[in-house]
């Protein structure tokens, strides 16, 4: 079995709330939500972070952004704007080393990040 935290989400060990799914990717609420919107996008195949993308997943990093922008619509946040955030790594303050894209909105953000 996995020890990565969002590899357990995606074969469902772990509970999440889950927003959207398809054969590539899985979205789910982010368990303490830094805005009104907070969705996590990840690939369904464990990948440590961007850094890590080879090659092959250029098509996936297509589909981890079509599913933000989805999702943006649904949550009605497309015309107030939005955030999409990848960390990578310790200065970047990572924590789950499975690549996600954070979907925040909602509220107003301020620039530049802390
Ligand atoms: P990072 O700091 O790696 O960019 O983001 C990790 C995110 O995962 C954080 O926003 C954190 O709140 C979220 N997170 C950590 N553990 C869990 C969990 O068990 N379930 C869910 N839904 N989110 C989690
Ligand atoms: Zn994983």
């Amino acid at each position: 079995m996995s020890a990565c935290l969002f590899c357990q989400i995606v074969n469902r060990t772990i509970q999440a709330t889950i927003v959207h799914e398809n054969e590539h990717v899985l979205a789910f609420q982010d368990i303490h939500p830094q805005a009104p919107v907070h969705v996590l996008v990840i690939p369904k195949h464990h990948v440590a972070s961007v850094q890590e993308l080879e090659r092959g997943d250029v098509g996936l990093v297509g589909h981890l952004l079509q599913a933000c922008v989805k999702l943006a619509k649904e949550k009605g946040i497309s015309e107030s704007g939005y955030r999409i955030v990848t960390n990578s790594g310790p200065h970047a303050g990572q924590t789950v080393f499975h690549l996600h894209f954070h979907l925040l909105g909602g509220r107003p953000m301020t620039w530049p990040p802390g």
